[in-house]
């Protein structure tokens, strides 16, 4: 029986997720504390194949498999040198030959890790597939919501930005969407794809920044992801102006309010400092539980019996 990977959340279960969100718990460090090292996964070794550019999402990935005793190595592609199909393929046979246990993969293309896991027994982690997922970055920011004490059930919660190119809202709907959350999408029209709010149950959209923020529980901002853009779809210079969130907003929302951010951040493009850094920002809370909760994801793809993937 071939190892299971994790391709999205939307395939997973609501218990599937509080299993990973438990155990992640179990990793997290006291504070003041650094984390613990674990010989869970002691001789495996884990591939981390990137084709687009990532600074946190790839080291963190490497640290946790470190910390659970695996050897960690990675690869980066530029997206424009590997075309899809083809080489997509060569890429498969390359690392079916160097025998890792799992491959950590971010692509440019919405479903190319679910491409190249109907080709390859070994398992596949989905680290950022196009505009599609990125599970690992639900499970964290839903660990980070946890740790505030909250329930994810019922709570509302406000994500605002480029919403049409977004891995990480997309992942964050089914996610809370499974806890029964109440979720507002919010973003410029050209930017807020109306086929969203059908995903999954307990979505509502909106243009406007002000109403998507009222009694919000939690606010998720989004970058800009200019990359994925072909033509502006909005005039950088007035994006701030109407989208940018500003401390002048937070009075809208619960007192107990938390302010989420994927990262990169984009200052005075995006958020403002004053909010970036302010008290209601759980930002660094995020980076640090993508560590615990990729431990968790790595220990339930990997621990166990020992099985060679190979590309078939
Ligand atoms: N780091 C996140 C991602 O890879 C968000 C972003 O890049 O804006 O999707």
């Amino acid at each position: 029986m071939p190892r299971q990977g994790l391709l999205g959340i939307d395939t997973l279960t609501r218990p599937e997720i509080e299993q990973i969100l438990d155990r992640a718990r179990d990793f997290q460090p006291r504070p003041d504390e650094s984390f613990r090292k674990f010989n869970i996964l002691t001789g495996r070794m884990v591939v981390n194949l990137f084709f687009e550019a990532s600074t946190r999402t790839r080291t963190s990935f490497e640290i946790a498999a470190k910390h659970l005793g695996a050897d960690a190595v990675s690869i980066t592609a530029q997206a424009s040198s590997v075309s899809k199909g083809e080489s997509l393929v060569d890429t498969l046979n390359t690392l079916a030959a160097m025998r890792p246990d799992a491959i950590v993969m971010r692509h440019a293309s919405s479903g190319a890790p679910h491409f190249l896991q109907r080709y390859l027994e070994t398992p596949i982690i989905n680290a950022g597939d196009g505009t599609h997922e990125h599970p690992t970055q639900a499970l964290l920011d839903a660990r980070t919501i946890l740790d505030r004490g909250a329930k994810l059930e019922g709570l509302r919660v406000a994500i605002i930005g480029d919403i049409a190119h977004s891995r990480v809202a997309r992942s964050n709907v089914y996610l809370l969407s499974k806890f029964a959350a109440d979720i507002v999408l919010c973003g410029p029209a050209s930017l807020l794809p109306k086929e969203l709010a059908q995903i999954a149950t307990g979505v509502t959209l909106t243009t406007d920044m002000n109403e998507a923020i009222r009694d919000a529980d939690v606010i998720m901002m989004l970058r800009v992801q200019l990359e994925r853009q072909h033509e502006a779809a909005f005039p950088a210079s007035e994006y701030f102006r109407f989208y940018g969130l500003r401390p002048e907003h937070l009075r809208l929302a619960k007192p107990d309010l938390i302010v989420m951010h994927p990262g990169p951040i984009n200052r005075g493009r995006e958020i403002s400092s004053e909010v970036a850094d302010s008290q209601r920002s759980v930002i660094l809370n995020q980076v640090e539980n993508g560590i615990s909760v990729r431990m968790a994801v790595l220990e339930r793809v990997l621990a166990g019996e020992k099985t060679n993937g190979t590309a078939h």
